[in-house]
C-alpha cells in the first residue's frame, strides 16, 4: 500500500509563459530560430532537493543522475553542482561525466556491451562498474588492475515483468540486461560468482522505465535485497555491502502534477521489504527522467496550417527529430501541447481539433493527433510540455535537420535570464558531421591493400 503523499504542483509549470514570452521578445525563438529546448534551472534543483528529501533517513545514497536522459555537459554540471553522482552507459556519456566535473568515485557505468578497453579504463578512473552478465565478471577478473578504487556490482534480472510500456521495461522474462534471476541454475552461479570474487560487492537492479508501476519496481528491487542477504549469508560475512536500485520513476505527462513522487517511490520499497531502506545496505540511485522531463518544455514555431481530408494540420519544426518516441509511439508517449501567439503569450482563440505535425519527410510526422487547441496560425508557437528529458537534448538527426538550441533559464526580478547550453547546429556543422572532409571517398578513396 502506498501512503498518500503530497502532489506537489511543480512551481516549473507556471514559469513555462514567462519563459516563452522573453525567449520571443529577446529574439530566442524567431522566423529563423523556429525550434528550441528550455531547461528550467530552479525546477531541476527543486527535483533534487526533493529526491534527497524523500531518502534523508538513510544514511549513506549516492544519487547518480542516468546521463541518457539529458545528456548536456552544462546539465550535467548544475546537477553535479546540486548534489548528485552521474550514471553512464557509453563511453561519450563516461567522457560528458568527466567533462562536467564528477568525480569518478561518484560515476557508475552501467551498460550492456561494454568492450574491454571500455572496462579497462573505468577501472583505470574508479568509476563503479555493473557487471552486466557472468562473461563481463569473467574480463573483469583479467583486467580489474592491483589496488583498483571501482566499486564492482553485476545486475541482475528479477523477472518480475513489464509495465505498461514493453520496450522500457526492463525486468522481463526475455529481456536483454543483467543476469536472468529466475532461470534454471541462475541464482546459483550468480551467488558462486560472488563467493569465488570477494571484491564483488554490489549488485545492480533497474527494473525499468516510464509505464512501469511503483509496486512493480518494489517488488524487483525487494528480490534484489533477498538476493543480497543470501550472498551474505552463503559467504559468511556481509561482502554485499551496496545495492543500486536503478530508476524508471514514471514521470505523469497528462498534467503538472509530480505523481508518483520520491516520497512515494521510497514508502512503496519499504512497504515490499522494510529492511531495502534501513542503512545496512549502502544505496546508489539512478534517475533520469524523473528530474528533468517536468524541468523542461519545447517551442517550436507553426510555418504553415492547412486542410488535409476535412482535418487541420499545423506544420510545426518539432516532430520526429526531438519527439521521436512520441511520433512512432503515440499511445505510449503522449505529450501535451500548448498554443502561443507570434509575440509569445498564451492564444486565446477558439478551440480547434487539430493535428500538430513536425518537419520530417514521412506522413507519420505527427506529435499531437486530432488535438483541442486554440486555432493555429503561422508565426504561432506551440509548446511541447514535460519534454526536459530524452526529448531535445536527444535529436534524431533523420533528413539532416538540426539539433536544436537549448537555453536554460532562470527567473530573476520579474523577468527570465535565459543562459545558452548549446547553440543550435548549422548546416555547415551538418555537412562537416556528414563527411564533408571525404567527399571524395568513394571516387578517390580506396587503398590498396598491401598484403592481398
Ligand atoms: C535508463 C536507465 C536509467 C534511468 O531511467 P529513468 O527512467 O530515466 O529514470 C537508470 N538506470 C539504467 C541502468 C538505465 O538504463
Amino acid at each position: 500500500m502506498l501512503l498518500p503523499t503530497e502532489k506537489p504542483t511543480p512551481a516549473a509549470a507556471s514559469r513555462v509563459a514567462p519563459a516563452v514570452r522573453q525567449a520571443v521578445a529577446e529574439g530566442l525563438l524567431s522566423e529563423d530560430r523556429p525550434l528550441a529546448g528550455f531547461v528550467d534551472v530552479p525546477g531541476v534543483r527543486e527535483s533534487v532537493a526533493a529526491l534527497h528529501a524523500a531518502f534523508a533517513d538513510v544514511p549513506d545514497v549516492l544519487h547518480a543522475f542516468a546521463a541518457k536522459a539529458c545528456p548536456l555537459v552544462p546539465v550535467l554540471r548544475l546537477l553535479r553542482d546540486a548534489g548528485m553522482g552521474c550514471e553512464v552507459a557509453s563511453p561519450g556519456e563516461l567522457w560528458l561525466a568527466l567533462d562536467a566535473g564528477f568525480d569518478p568515485a561518484r560515476i557508475v557505468l552501467d551498460s550492456p556491451a561494454k568492450t574491454r578497453q571500455e572496462i579497462r579504463e573505468a577501472l583505470a578512473l574508479g568509476v563503479a562498474v555493473n557487471a552486466d552478465n557472468l562473461d563481463e565478471l569473467e574480463r573483469i577478473d583479467a583486467l580489474r588492475p592491483a589496488g583498483c578504487a571501482s566499486v564492482l556490482g553485476l545486475r541482475v534480472n528479477p523477472q518480475v515483468g513489464a509495465g505498461a510500456i514493453e520496450a522500457m521495461s526492463t525486468a522481463t522474462a526475455h529481456s536483454k540486461f543483467g543476469v536472468a534471476l529466475r532461470d534454471p541454475g541462475a541464482r546459483e552461479r550468480v551467488v558462486e560468482a560472488f563467493v569465488r570474487r570477494p571484491w564483488l560487492t554490489r549488485l545492480h537492479g533497474h527494473v525499468g522505465s516510464q509505464g512501469c508501476p511503483l509496486p512493480l519496481i518494489a517488488e524487483g528491487l525487494a528480490a534484489l535485497h533477498t538476493l543480497a542477504e543470501e550472498i551474505n549469508a552463503r559467504v559468511g560475512h556481509r561482502q554485499v555491502t551496496s545495492l543500486d536500485l536503478g530508476g524508471g520513476l514514471p514521470v505523469n505527462f497528462a498534467d503538472d502534477t509530480v505523481s508518483p513522487t520520491y516520497a512515494d517511490y521510497v514508502a512503496a520499497l519499504t512497504a515490499a521489504e522494510p529492511a531495502l531502506l534501513d542503512g545496512r545496505y549502502r544505496l546508489v540511485t539512478e534517475f533520469g527522467r524523473s528530474l528533468l522531463a517536468k524541468n523542461g518544455f519545447l517551442a517550436a514555431r507553426v510555418e504553415y496550417v492547412k486542410d488535409a481530408g476535412g482535418r487541420r494540420v499545423a506544420v510545426t519544426h518539432a516532430g520526429a527529430n526531438v519527439a521521436t518516441r512520441t511520433v512512432f509511439m503515440p499511445q505510449a508517449w503522449p505529450l501535451r501541447v500548448s498554443a502561443y501567439g507570434p509575440d509569445g503569450t498564451p492564444k486565446q482563440a477558439a478551440l480547434l481539433r487539430q493535428d500538430v505535425a513536425g518537419p520530417c519527410c514521412f506522413s507519420g510526422d505527427v506529435v499531437a493527433h486530432d488535438r483541442a487547441l486554440p486555432e493555429l496560425a503561422e508565426g504561432d508557437w506551440v509548446v511541447l510540455h514535460d519534454t526536459g528529458a530524452y526529448y531535445f537534448s536527444a535529436p534524431w538527426s533523420y533528413n539532416s535537420l538540426p539539433r536544436p538550441a537549448v537555453y536554460g533559464c532562470l527567473p530573476r526580478d520579474g523577468r527570465v535570464l535565459f543562459a545558452t547550453v548549446r547553440p543550435a547546429q548549422t548546416v555547415r556543422e551538418i555537412s562537416v558531421e556528414s563527411g564533408l572532409a571525404r567527399a571524395d571517398a568513394l571516387l578517390t578513396g580506396f587503398a590498396v591493400p598491401s598484403v592481398p
